[in-house]
C-alpha cells in the first residue's frame, strides 16, 4: 500500500493485517492474474476510501475488506467476485468512474461493481423498498453473483449495526427480515438467513432476544453432557460402516427458539430441542443415498424414532436445492432429538446453497434447481402490469417459500409448487394460457373447485375452452406468484378496456366545464381517495361512482376544480413544517418525542394491533390518512411496514410520566379448577397489583382455560410485575401479552 495514503501506522498496519487475513480464507484455486487483481483492488480501494470513516469511527476500508472476506469464507466465491467485493462501494461513493473500474479491471469485475453501484443508488433514494427489491431481483438474473455479494455486504453491515442510530438500525433490520432473510433462504444460504433473523431480533426485540442468549449460555454444559450422552452409542456402531464421518450436535438460533416459545406457549425450560444432531458422510455420489439410509437404520436401532417426522430431501431435493435425511428419535431420558444424516457436497449445498451449485452441476437433484427458479423470476419480472408493491407482496410469499407440495401431471410429470398452492395455481404453472382457459379441473379423477388445496400425490387434470377468460374473483383461488400476476395483468386488462367508457364521460363533462383534464382528473382521484385512475374509470364505467354523483360534491370555479363544501381536513401531516400544530388534547407533559419533537406538534395516536405501553421498544409511522402511528418495534406489523415503506418510518421516544396509562392486551391459559379463577385472577389484578381491568373473558374447554385481559398499567414495568405475578398465581400455566 501506498506510504503517504494511511497517515497512522496503526491502522496501516490492521488494513493491512485484515487484509492478509481475507486473503488466506480464499478457498478457490487462484493464477497469477487473479491475485494480481485482487492486490489491485485492495490498493485501489484504500486510496479511493482514505478519506472515508465508518460511524464507529474505523477507516472505512475496513467495510469492503470485511465484505470480501465474508464472500470468500463464508460462501466460497471465487477471485472475480472477491475483487469486486473490494470495490462495491467505490464508484458509488468516490471519484472513481465505472469507466476506469472497466478499464483497470476487465468487463468480468467491472460488470459486477456496475451491479452493486446500481443497487446502492436504489437504496440511496427515497424510492419505495418495493422498487428497490425489483432492482435487486433484476440484478439477480443477470449475474447471481451481484446478490451474493450484496448479501455479503447486508451481512457485514448487520453485524456492525451497533453505531446506528436506532431509528435507522429499525429500518435496515426490518428490511432484512422482509426482504434478505427470505432471499437468503430462497438462495439456500441457510447459515445467512439464520444470521440475519437473530441479529434482526437483537434489534426489534432485545430483552427477549438477551434473556435466550443468557439461558442458552446458562444451559450450555448441561447441553453438551447430553448430546455426548447421545452420540457415544451412535459412534461405536458408525466405526463399522467404515466410512469417513463426523458427528456433531448443532444449536438452534435464538430467532428460531423465541418462535417455539411464542408458537407453543411454553417457557424456555420446556423447548427441548434446541439443538440438532448432524452426522456427515464422506461417500462418491453414487453411494450417497445408499450410506445415508444405512445411517438412518444406525440411528433408529440406537435410539426409536418418530416415524411421522421422517423427512427424505436425498430423494426429492426441496427446491433450492437442499438435501438432506432428517429424522427426530427419543433420545436419552425421553426427550426428543432431531438427527440431520447428509453428505458433505450435500452439506456444502446446504450451507452454500446457489454459490456451490456450479460445482455440483450435472449430479442428480442439482440438475436445474435454481435455473428453473430464475425462468420463473424472469417471467413474473418481464410483466409489463406488475406493481412494486403487489410484486413485492406476491414474490414475498410464493417464491421464497419454505415448503412444497408434490403433483404429477396426467402423464406422471412431477411438479413442484409451493405448499398451499391450488388446482388453478398447478394450470397457471403448465402454462399461463392453460390457466388464462381453465373451465374445470379434476383430482385423482374426481372434479375439485379451482381452489382446491393440492396434496402431495395428486393427480391433476385440467380442462380448458378458448371462451374461457380469468375474473377477478380467481385471486381468491390462487397463491403462487406468477398465477397471480399473470391473473391481475388480464382483469388489468379488461378493467382498463371497461374503464375508457367511463373515461370518455369524464372527459365529455370537464370539457364541458372548460376545466384542465389533466389537473382535474387529479383533484378528482384524490377526492375521491383512488390510487389509479384505471379503477376511478372503471367505477364510472360500471356506474358505481356515477357523473352526476361527482359533480354534486364538485363544481367547476375560476377554470378549475374546486369542492362544494370543503370536505374536513384529512391529510397527512405536515411533518416536514417546523410551525406547531395545536394541540387537539392537552396533556399534562408529552409522553413521547417523535423524530426529537415533542409529539404534541403531531396528530398521533397508538396502534390498536399492538399497543405499545410507556417503556416498549417503539417507532413511529405515518399512515396515510390517519396522522402517525404508535407501534411496538416487534410489532408483526412493523416488518411489512418498514420494508415497504421505510421512508415513512420516524423515530419515537418515551418521555417518563406517572399519570398515563396505556391498554396492554393479556392472554392466560391455564387448568379449569372451577368458577374460582376469574375471582382469583381479577383479585389478583385489582387488589394485590392495584391495576385497573378494561375487559376480561374467559373461556374453558375441557379442563383447560383460556382467558383474555385488557389492563390499564401506567409502563411496561408494571405490566411485566403483573405478568409474572399471575404467572406465579396456582393452575395458571402462561400468560403472555397478545401480540
Ligand atoms: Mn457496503
Amino acid at each position: 500500500m501506498p506510504e503517504v495514503l494511511v497517515k497512522n501506522k496503526e491502522e496501516q498496519e490492521r488494513i493491512e493485517s485484515a487484509y492478509q487475513d481475507m486473503i488466506a480464507s480464499i478457498k478457490s484455486g487462484m493464477d497469477e492474474q487473479d491475485s494480481k487483481n485482487i492486490r489491485d483492488a485492495y490498493e485501489l480501494a484504500v486510496e479511493a476510501h482514505q478519506e472515508q470513516r465508518r460511524k464507529s469511527g474505523e477507516p472505512y476500508v475496513l467495510h469492503p475488506i470485511a465484505v470480501a472476506k465474508i464472500c470468500a469464507s463464508e460462501i466460497g466465491l471465487g477471485p472475480t467476485a472477491i475483487a469486486a467485493a473490494l470495490l462495491h462501494d467505490v464508484v458509488e461513493d468516490t471519484e472513481v468512474t465505472q469507466a476506469e473500474i472497466e478499464k483497470r479491471f476487465g468487463t468480468r469485475i467491472g460488470k459486477i461493481v456496475d451491479g452493486l453501484t446500481k443497487l446502492d443508488s436504489a437504496y440511496n433514494s427515497e424510492s419505495p423498498q418495493a422498487e428497490n427489491f425489483k432492482k435487486v431481483l433484476s440484478t439477480l438474473v443477470e449475474d447471481v453473483r451481484v446478490v451474493l455479494v450484496k448479501m455479503a455486504d447486508r451481512l457485514h453491515n448487520m453485524r456492525t449495526l451497533g453505531s446506528m442510530p436506532r431509528h435507522k438500525q429499525l429500518k435496515i433490520a426490518a428490511e432484512t427480515s422482509y426482504i434478505y432473510a427470505p432471499l437468503a433462504h430462497r438462495l439456500g444460504l441457510y447459515a445467512f438467513k439464520t444470521e440475519f433473523l437473530d441479529l434482526c431480533m437483537k434489534i426489534t426485540d432485545p430483552d427477549n432476544y438477551q434473556a435466550i442468549a443468557r439461558k442458552l449460555a446458562e444451559t450450555k454444559r448441561s447441553r453438551e453432557a447430553y448430546i455426548q450422552e447421545f452420540i457415544t452409542p451412535l459412534k461405536e456402531k458408525l466405526n463399522s460402516l467404515d466410512v469417513p464421518y463426523h458427528i456433531y450436535g448443532r444449536p438452534k438460533s435464538i430467532y428460531s427458539i423465541w418462535n417455539k416459545i411464542k408458537n407453543k406457549q411454553v417457557p424456555f425450560e420446556e423447548i427441548y430441542d434446541l439443538f440438532a444432531v448432524r452426522i456427515v458422510l464422506d461417500v462418491p455420489p453414487e453411494r450417497e443415498k445408499l450410506m445415508c439410509w444405512q445411517v438412518y437404520s444406525i440411528v433408529t436401532d440406537v435410539h426409536t424414532p418418530i416415524p411421522e417426522r421422517l423427512k427424505d430431501w436425498i430423494t426429492t431435493p426441496k427446491s433450492n436445492g437442499y438435501e438432506s435425511l432428517h429424522t427426530t428419535v427419543i433420545g436419552p431420558k425421553g426427550r426428543y432429538v432431531e438427527v440431520q444424516i447428509r453428505t458433505e457436497r450435500m452439506d456444502e449445498i446446504a450451507e452454500r446453497g446457489f454459490a456451490a451449485h456450479w460445482k455440483y452441476k450435472g449430479i442428480k437433484g442439482q440438475r436445474d434447481v435454481y435455473e428453473r427458479w430464475l425462468d420463473n423470476v424472469r417471467e413474473i419480472l418481464e410483466d409489463p402490469n406488475s406493481d412494486a408493491v403487489e410484486f413485492l407482496g406476491d414474490f414475498r410469499a410464493n417464491n421464497l417459500f419454505t415448503e412444497e407440495v408434490f403433483v404429477y401431471t396426467p402423464k406422471g410429470d412431477m411438479k413442484i409448487l409451493p405448499s398451499g398452492a391450488t388446482a388453478l395455481d398447478f394450470a397457471f404453472s403448465i402454462h399461463t394460457d392453460i390457466g388464462y382457459h381453465c373451465t374445470a379441473i379434476k383430482v385423482n379423477n374426481r372434479l375439485v373447485p379451482m381452489g382446491y388445496r393440492l396434496q402431495n400425490g395428486d393427480q391433476v387434470h385440467v380442462y380448458t375452452n378458448s371462451h374461457q377468460k380469468p375474473s377477478e374473483d380467481w385471486l381468491k383461488m390462487v397463491v403462487t406468484g406468477k398465477a397471480r400476476a399473470k391473473i391481475r395483468s388480464a382483469t388489468k386488462e379488461e378493467r382498463r378496456a371497461r374503464g375508457e367508457f367511463g373515461k370518455e364521460a369524464i372527459q365529455r363533462k370537464l370539457k364541458h366545464l372548460k376545466v384542465d383534464y389533466e389537473e382535474s382528473v387529479e383533484f378528482l382521484l384524490k377526492h375521491f381517495n383512488y390510487s389509479s385512475r384505471v379503477d376511478f374509470f372503471y367505477d364510472i364505467a360500471v356506474d358505481k361512482l356515477s357523473v352526476p354523483d361527482i359533480f354534486r360534491h364538485i363544481k367547476a370555479e375560476g377554470g378549475r376544480l374546486v369542492a362544494v363544501e370543503p370536505v374536513p381536513e384529512a391529510a397527512p401531516v405536515e411533518v416536514e413544517s417546523n410551525r406547531p400544530r395545536a394541540p387537539r388534547k392537552v396533556l399534562d407533559k408529552p409522553r413521547l418525542m417523535i423524530n426529537g419533537e415533542p409529539a404534541e406538534r403531531f396528530e398521533y395516536s397508538f396502534a390498536s394491533c399492538c399497543n405499545p405501553v410507556q417503556g416498549d421498544q417503539i417507532f413511529a409511522y405515518l399512515t396515510a390518512n390517519a396522522g402517525l402511528k404508535i407501534h411496538r418495534s416487534n410489532c408483526p406489523n412493523a416488518a411489512n411496514l418498514m420494508a415497504n415503506y421505510g421512508y415513512r418510518v420516524m423515530k419515537a421516544d418515551w418521555v417518563s410520566t406517572t399519570n398515563s396509562t396505556f391498554v396492554a392486551d393479556l392472554k392466560i391459559t391455564g387448568i379449569d379448577d372451577g368458577p374460582g379463577i376469574i375471582e382469583r385472577l381479577s383479585h389478583q389484578i385489582s387488589s394485590a397489583l392495584n391495576l385497573n381491568i378494561r375487559s376480561f373473558s374467559i373461556e374453558g374447554y375441557e379442563g383447560y382455560f383460556e382467558g383474555r385481559i385488557s389492563l390499564l398499567v401506567p409502563n411496561v414495568d408494571q405490566l411485566n410485575l403483573a405478568i409474572r405475578s399471575l404467572q406465579n398465581l396456582d393452575h395458571v400455566s402462561t400468560v403472555s401479552r397478545v401480540e
